[in-house]
């Protein structure tokens, strides 16, 4: 939000919580490989496309009552490229 603060909306919340759940399972797989030598970490690496995209189906579904602004899903490909640079 444009004061700072951070929006408390599920979605937001959803994907905040992505990210350490991508590195969680990154950590996951290298130590599968590296410490337990159980799987090779380039046979188990599409795991992570899977959960990336479990993380972004989970923000999409996730209700966005409350939000402060539009999703950054929903923003136009042209917005973003020249949002900034429109009068
Ligand atoms: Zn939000």
């Amino acid at each position: 939000m444009a004061d700072g603060s951070v929006c408390g909306c599920a979605a937001c919340r959803v994907r905040a919580v992505c990210w350490p759940v991508m590195l969680i399972a990154a950590g996951s797989l290298l130590s599968l490989d590296l410490v337990w030598h159980a799987w090779p970490i380039w046979k188990t690496w599409p795991v992570l496309l899977i959960v990336w995209g479990v993380c972004r189906l989970a923000e999409r579904l996730a209700p966005d009552t409350g939000h402060g602004g539009a999703r950054p899903a929903q923003v136009s490909l042209e917005q973003r490229l020249y949002g900034p640079f429109q009068e």
